[in-house]
């Protein structure tokens, strides 16, 4: 037992903490599978009282921790390496106050259980993804998670109107306003969001909802061409405005697929460019209407081949299952994969799910290899592609390298982003200078010395 261990299991209580292999095996991943070793032990504070002890006891001794909520990240930020404390917030959750503006949120609360309890009074959560059951409001918060509305709410970071955070030597910064305008000084929140947990623990969050809109249309649409898509936006965004709440795509390789693999059924197998589109308004016939009239207008416009629109919430679910479901099932149609989270300018998205697919039928082809399946989709409203490589055996370092090295070149080519929303942790460190400038990455290791000087806080994410 470490010195320091026994010391928190002293000052939190010895139900906080656990070492045994099983529970140190399951923290040391997150949803990649991949860990650089066993933490120490797992810790999982009650209270906020409780996660600023452990740090400060973590700072006094020099220990490494690493900060955990649902564990679902895609890049390794939330895994151990060895001899780090696990601090997972899991236990450290509850909605402590709500109504139809704003609710106070513990970070351990998972998305699902924030959206319902917004639900109950009558309100939304601009906050939305497909582990939205595990995934942690602490971990979307420090990750800036996007998601699959983000064309109406904007990211995470739009719905947060007050933070608090246990800094690394477990001081409690509480700024748990609930009000827009706080121009009184620097805002400091916005250093916690999207810094993957590098600068400090979330610990609660107050969060702006917005009124619950009852009239929603979904619909599946099959494009004539993939170059198309943006011809498709421009014309949601024309006709629907701020009532356009999602323009997902999915090209052919990933319905084709998915759809085999998962049994998923999607109406366009054989779409150049499927896309799918929900709409509000005030009741759902009238967005009904509104959705029926559009797609009309553009098949008129020739770039819509066929669409369906969704009659019933059962049929909207259905319409959605392969985008939103068909990622959480890779693990078990998979032996592996070597997911990519990008952003390209608008202009480039169709030429760059090209250029990647193209390489890595490439590179398959060279290597006479059948067993990589290249997918694309995502939400090409926020310019995000994922570009994910499905393969029927675990893929080697070797190959991963040569995969990544291409599809990031065809990335820096565009001037895109080498993550689009799942952040960099401990897997994408080698990419980060491809869209981040040397004066940029610096100015991040001054924050990171002087919010963490001892270096314990998620070290060796992001940089
Ligand atoms: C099926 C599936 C679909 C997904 N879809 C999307 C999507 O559409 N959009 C999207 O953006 N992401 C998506 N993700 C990625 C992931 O769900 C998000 O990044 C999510 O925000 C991670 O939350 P988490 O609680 O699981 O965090 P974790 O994985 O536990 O941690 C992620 C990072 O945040 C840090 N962290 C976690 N909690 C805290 C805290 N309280 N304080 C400080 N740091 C903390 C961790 O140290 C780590 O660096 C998806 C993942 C899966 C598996």
């Amino acid at each position: 037992m470490s010195a320091v261990v026994e010391a928190i299991r002293n000052e939190v209580g010895a139900d906080r903490v656990a070492d045994d292999a099983e529970m140190l095996a399951r923290h040391a991943a997150d949803w990649t599978g991949w860990s650089g070793g066993l933490p120490l032990a797992v810790v999982r504070p009650r209270s906020v009282a409780d996660v600023a002890a452990v740090m400060a006891l973590c700072h006094a001794h020099g220990q490494p921790v690493a900060v955990q909520g649902g564990r679902t990240g895609l890049c390794g930020g939330a895994a151990t390496q060895a001899g780090e404390i696990a601090l997972s917030l899991e236990r450290l959750k509850g909605v402590e106050a709500i109504d139809g503006t704003s609710m106070t949120v513990l970070a351990g609360t998972t998305v699902a259980e924030a959206q319902s309890a917004a639900h109950a009074v009558g309100a939304e959560l601009g906050i939305d993804f497909g582990a939205r059951g595990t995934a942690a409001v602490g971990g979307a918060i420090s990750t800036n998670a996007g998601g699959l509305h983000v064309i109406e709410t904007g990211m995470t970071r739009a719905q947060v109107l007050g933070l608090e955070v246990v800094l690394a030597d477990g001081r409690v910064l509480s700024e748990l306003t609930t009000m827009v305008k706080v121009n009184s000084g620097f805002d400091l929140k916005q250093l916690f969001i999207g810094s993957e947990g590098a600068l400090g623990v979330v610990t609660r969050a107050v969060l702006a909802l917005r009124p619950l809109r009852q009239g929603l249309a979904t619909a599946a649409l099959a494009l004539t061409d993939p170059e198309e898509a943006l011809t498709a936006l421009e014309a949601a965004r024309r006709t629907f405005g701020p009532d356009l709440s999602s323009f997902e795509a999915m090209w052919p390789d990933y319905v084709t697929t998915m759809s085999a693999r998962t049994g998923f059924a999607f109406p366009f197998a054989d779409a150049p460019l499927a896309l799918i589109l929900e709409a509000r308004d005030a009741t759902d016939a009238g967005a009904t209407a509104r959705m029926e009239a559009f797609l009309e207008a553009s098949a008129e416009a020739g770039w819509l081949a066929d669409a369906v629109v969704a009659g019933s919430l059962a049929q909207a679910r259905s319409l959605w299952q392969l985008r939103d479901e068909g990622p959480a099932a890779y693990s078990t149609v998979f032996a592996g994969t070597i997911p990519f989270d990008i952003s390209v300018p608008a202009r480039d998205l169709t030429t760059a799910a090209t250029r990647m697919g193209a390489a890595v039928r490439a590179i398959a082809a060279a290597r006479d290899e059948a067993g990589l399946h290249p997918m694309t989709y995502g939400h090409i409203g926020d310019q995000n592609l994922h570009f994910v490589v499905g393969c029927d055996a675990k893929p080697t370092a070797a190959e991963k390298a040569a995969i990544e090295e291409k599809v990031y070149g065809v990335v820096a080519e565009l001037g895109g982003a080498v993550s689009a929303e799942h952040g960099i942790g401990q897997l994408k460190k080698p990419y980060l200078a491809l869209s981040r400038g040397p004066l940029a990455i610096e100015l991040m290791k001054t924050l990171k010395a002087t919010l963490d000087p001892k270096n314990i806080l998620n070290p060796g994410r992001v940089f």
